[in-house]
Formats: C-alpha cells, structure tokens, sequence
C-alpha cells in the first residue's frame, strides 16, 4: 500500500485566475502555484480576489514549499498575501523569482522569504515529493511543467503553455523528456492547461509576430511610435525594441511596471537593447517622433494604466497627438473589451493612429488550442487526466477533446474549485465541495470572504439610495417632525422635489395609522416604515435603489 496523495483546489477551474492547488501526502504540504484574479464590474471597489485559504488556515505550520510554474499574476499574485501569515520557501526560475521579489520587497517581506531558483531539466526535493522541471512556452520567459513524482506515481502538471516550435529564445518545450517519463515509468495523471480548448488549430508562434509588428513600424516611418503589451510578456518587448533600434529609434519604456520588467530582463540577459539606445521617459519629448518607440503597460486599458492616462490626457509623461502612432500588441482579455474600445476611441480623438491586433497579427495567445492539446496528450499518455486552468466550457471542452483522442470516460474527471483529487492504489476519484471554493477579496484596507459589501456596492450602482428618517415623540404617540427623505442617484434630478414630497406624505400617513392600531414599540414602527417606503418607491418609479429607513425617538 503506497501512502495517497492529495490535490485540494483553492482556485483557477472556474475562472482564469487565482490558480493555486495543495499537493498532500504524508500529512506534509506543497503549494502549487498562488495567484490572484482580477476584477471586474461584478466587483466594484475590490482590488484583486485571492484563492480560498480558509483551507489552510488550521494547516499553515504543514505547508512546506511553493513552486510557482511562471511569472504571470494568476499564478504568483498571492504569494506575498500568504506568505505574510507565514513564511514558507518559493521554488522557481529566475525570472520568476525576479517578478515575485518585487512583490515580497513592496510588502516587506523579502528578506525572511527563502527564494530557490530552478533551472530547466533540474530535480529538486519539495516537501515529500521529487519535482523534475521541463521547459515550456509561453507568453512569459522561462515557463516550467511540473513533473511530480509522488508515492503514486508522477503528476504531470503542464503549467500555462502552447508548443511553439519557434520560440524567439530557442528555448522549446522539452516534449523529448515528457515522452520518456510516459514509457517509464509512465504519467499516473496529466493536468493540464484548458484556457484555449476550445479553439480549433493551432497557436501562431511568438517569431511570426515580429514581421507584422515590422511592416507597422516600416508604414509609420518620421511618427511616434507607442507600443503596448503585457510587461511581462519580454519576448514581445524584445521584438519590439529591436525593431525600433534597428530602424534608429531611442526606446522609452511607460509605467513601473514595464520600467521594473525591462530592467529584470535586462539584467538576466534575456532582452538586449544598447545601453545608448535607451532613454527616460523624461527625455522622449527632446526627440523627433521618428526618433522615438515608447514601450508601455496598459494594453488592457486598466484603470490607472499608463497608457489608459494618456489617451485621457492625464499622463504626466506623455501627450498624444497627430504625431503618434499607437500599436496594442496584444488582445482585450474577456470582460476588458470595452474599456479597450473607449481607450483606442480616446486615441484616435487626439489625433493618434491605432494598429490593434483586431486587424493585424500583432499578437499571438500564450495558451496552445486544441491541436498542441491533442500534442501534449499523445505524448504523455496519462493514465488519468484533470483538466486545470479554465472557466467551466473550457474544462468541459478539454475533457471531451480528450476522449476524443481516446482516453476512456472513466479516466478523465472534472473537478472544480474546493474538490479534492484523491489518488491512491484504487485510482483517482474527486471528493467535491472538500473546501468552499469562496473567493477571498483584498480591498485597500482589508481582506475578506464576505460578499455583501460587493452585492450592496451593486444596488448602489445599478438603483440609487434612498434614506428616510423618521421622528417620533414615543409617549404621546406622534411625530415629533415630519418625516426627512434623501436621496442620491435614484431619480432624474427634476423629478425629485416632488416625488419627494410625496414620500414625505405616504411614510407620515404609515405612521399616524400605526399609532392609531396602538402600536408604540420601535421595531414594528421600523418595519411599517420600511414596508410604505419600499411599496412607495416600487410602484411610483420601478427602480430598486437601496432603502435605508430609521426611525427615532425624542
Ligand atoms: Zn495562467
Ligand atoms: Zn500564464
């Protein structure tokens, strides 16, 4: 009898994002990757949204190791939020390691952090298990599968991937070594990345984006160039800069992000631009528009992205005007589109030129489709398969592209976030609901699981609020005043006055009647109040603002 292993997922199958998982076995933990998701308009005022940790909350002091598989938010952006309850070693490559120090340093927490760089066909011990790790591609440099042996055989985790056979670092996925663990001693379970199961075909590579984004460059020769793309995403920023320096153009890099990745890569050797080829932000102003290529973050037009500033004209750094030409080397992510159409709009209305990857290939997914799927299935030829990383279709997309390359139904199981993968000499079964799967919000002052600040923010946005006030002198049983109503963002400001008054009328009038049916405690006043309000507000205006009532006594 081998010892069983356990995978409980705290996040990432149900959304893109927060991915994170707790490999168990002999009472001992590992942490596979530890991301944050983004929000979005269901969640206004929130900051980021963390995994469920309500997990590990009586199993901290257990937790040995991370491994975190590459740079990207989902994967790294909790991290420094856990490791602030308690300090556990990071496993990753160096690039990696270099995105997630910036994280720990803003927290404080970087010099009692361990940080162990891995390097590619290494084996390290984690915990109780031995992780072997293989080079893979992706939107971010230095990518890494997992492959896990365990007390029940190897766990192949594929980590975000595609299979691009020409990476712009040369750097491909080791499909060899994957190949050889499937013959001996081959992969007891595969998880694997879902994002793009759905999509037929196959990825374009990263070096067939660097012709296009030439032919723009070589169209808008004696214009501004301003470029945006992921800050992490370095092979593009790469293929950028070394456009712009052999067409003569100075580099300036937009917004701390970019500046901080730019300079990580550089310091690695994993972006070459000349020392003199590179100019502050500062300085772009001093050169012709010919003369210049500002790389910049805000691709997804965020909030107070830099390049989101300046299409508003709020940027401190740079204007935008007839001169300028700006290329979005990249796609909107689901739930960004219109936000990037009012950025790209805000561009062109101050005379800017827009080039966007809508028209031209001028980006490429880091997520491989169904056929480098299909390619990574074949060669590693698990025994059982989980699909990971992906909203509930792209999960359910990746299970029947699996059977549909023959792997049995009984083989392949969908779990979501808070089942457990248990794994033990019978086989592989899901226990659901092991966790709750909640989401963890990070607003500005607090971390919490409770959603109600949220839902309410929503009606607040969506109807308004209106407040009633109510004064009542308890031992004569009347009002003391007439009734106060307020409200903000519940009617067109000249309908207000009136319905107002009105208003005034309907809750005096639920008062006096209550006092005439005898009724003197506070409570059932509130709840008459309450009740006229709300029917009031329904039937008059078929809005559903918030209602706050109060009633007080003098
Ligand atoms: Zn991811
Ligand atoms: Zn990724």
């Amino acid at each position: 009898m081998a010892l069983p292993v356990h995978i409980t997922i705290l996040g990432g199958l149900g959304d893109i994002g927060r991915n994170c998982a707790v490999l168990e076995s002999d009472g001992r933990l590992v942490l596979l990757d530890c991301g944050q998701l983004f929000p979005d308009d269901l969640t206004p005022g929130v900051d980021s949204i963390y995994p469920d940790f309500a997990y590990l909350d009586d199993k901290l002091d257990r937790l040995e190791a991370a491994i975190l598989t590459h740079g990207h938010e989902d994967h790294i952006g909790a991290v420094a939020h856990l490791q602030s309850r308690r300090s556990f070693p990071l496993f990753a490559s160096a690039f990696t390691l270099g995105l997630v120090r910036n994280r720990l340093e803003e927290a404080g927490l970087l010099a009692a952090t361990e940080l162990n760089e891995v390097v590619d066909g290494e084996t390290r011990r984690i915990g109780p298990f031995d992780v072997e790790f293989l080079p893979v591609t992706h939107s971010v440099p230095s990518g890494l599968i997992s492959a896990i042996t365990t007390p029940q055989g190897i766990i192949l985790h594929s980590s975000d991937f595609k299979l691009d056979l020409t990476p712009l670092d040369g750097r491909v996925t080791d499909l060899a070594r994957i190949g050889t663990l499937a013959t001996e001693p081959g992969i007891r379970l595969l998880l694997c990345d879902s994002t793009n199961a759905d999509q037929p075909g196959r990825t374009a590579s990263e070096t067939e984006v660097g012709p296009v984004l030439e032919s723009v460059f070589r169209a808008h020769r004696g214009r501004r160039i301003i470029t945006a793309c992921f800050a992490s995403h370095v092979h593009r920023v790469a293929q950028i800069s070394a456009i712009a320096v052999a067409e003569g153009r100075r580099v300036a890099t937009l917004g701390l992000s970019m500046k901080r990745n730019v300079a990580l890569a550089r310091d690695l050797g994993m972006l070459k631009i000349p020392d003199t080829s590179i100019v502050d932000v500062e300085e772009v102003e001093r050169f012709e528009p010919g003369e210049v290529c500002v790389i910049s973050t805000g691709s997804q037009a965020e909030d107070r992205s830099a390049l989101a500033l300046a299409a508003k004209g709020e940027s401190r750094w740079i204007q935008i005007g007839a001169d300028d030409t700006v290329i979005l080397s990249s796609t909107a992510i689901p739930g960004n589109e219109a936000a990037v159409g009012r950025m790209m709009n805000n561009l062109v209305e101050r005379g800017a030129r827009v080039e966007h990857a809508g028209v031209l290939g001028l980006h490429t997914s880091g997520h491989g489709k169904a056929d480098e799927l299909r390619t990574l299935h074949a060669t590693a030829r698990p025994e059982w398969f989980v699909p990971v990383h992906g909203e509930h279709r792209h999960l359910i997309a990746h299970l029947e592209l699996a059977e549909s390359i023959g792997m049995s139904g009984d083989r392949t199981l969908l779990a979501r976030d808070g089942d457990r993968i248990v794994i033990d000499d019978d086989g592989i079964r899901i226990d659901h609901g092991v966790t709750s799967g909640r989401h963890l919000y990070r607003h500005a002052q607090f971390v919490s699981y409770e959603h109600r600040p949220i839902g309410d923010r929503i009606v607040l946005g969506n109807g308004g609020l209106v407040s009633v006030v109510v004064v009542v002198d308890p031992d004569r049983l009347e009002l003391a005043a007439e009734p106060e109503v307020t409200s903000r963002g519940w009617l067109a400001d000249g309908d207000t006055a009136e319905l107002h008054d009105e208003l005034v009328e309907e809750v005096a009038g639920a008062v006096v009647a209550a006092f005439d049916d005898g009724i003197d405690d506070r409570p059932e006043l509130e709840r008459r109040v309450r009740r006229a309000t709300g029917q009031f507000v329904n039937q008059r205006t078929r809005r559903r603002p918030m209602i706050l009532t109060s009633v007080v006594e003098v």
